[in-house]
């Protein structure tokens, strides 16, 4: 029940009329969702993505139930135009900083569920925890992280860190899609059920 979405990938090569084919050979399958889709396509083609994500983002956002499928292009190049250099260095540090937060993260809580006393004193609603059934830092009181500030402040720091490697790496995969991709097609529908 409710809206749903439904996209098809096509090559770059199609014309627009091949694209508008496609899609009702899609549509005249009366297994597939696209059989539910309103007929005709709605072609944007003012402005290129630079990624299936970007692509599909736009369209989620833009097709309705009721109305044509709306086609847009987008630049995607294969796995090894992705694969320079600087791209896997990024990759490899992604890697590292992960492996690194998961390594705090479990230090961390080790540290506080190992205390000696047999509770353990949530710092926000001060409910005294009995440390044997803690497996866990959220409180189960009020759910607020029972890490002291010094730890989450180093989680954070952490976390920082490795989202703004992946944030330089979907930059650079951007980057190269532009340079280096091939346009293809995104075609998506929507339909209420
Ligand atoms: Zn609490």
């Amino acid at each position: 029940m409710g809206h749903h979405d439904v996209s098809e990938t096509l090559d770059g090569s199609l014309t627009m009329k091949g694209v508008r084919d496609r899609v009702d050979q899609l549509r005249d399958d009366p297994d597939s969702d696209w059989s539910h889709v309103a007929s005709g396509v709605k072609f944007e083609t003012h402005q290129s993505f630079s990624s299936y994500n970007e692509a599909w983002e736009y369209l989620a956002r833009k097709v309705e139930s009721y109305e044509p499928a709306i086609a847009v292009e987008y630049k995607e190049a294969d796995r090894e135009a992705l694969n320079t250099p600087k791209y896997l260095k990024l990759t490899e540090r992604i890697k590292k900083a992960k492996f690194e937060l998961d390594q705090l993260n479990i230090k961390l809580k080790n540290q506080l569920l190992a205390g000696k006393s047999p509770f353990i004193k949530c710092r926000s609603c001060n409910s005294k925890l009995a440390r044997a059934h803690v497996k866990d830092t959220d409180c189960k009181v009020c759910h607020e992280d029972m890490l002291s500030p010094t730890s989450l402040a180093r989680i954070a720091k952490g976390q920082a860190k490795l989202d703004g490697l992946v944030q330089e790496r979907t930059e650079l995969a951007k980057e190269l899609n532009q340079k280096k991709g091939k346009t293809k097609w995104l075609v998506m529908g929507s339909f209420h059920s």
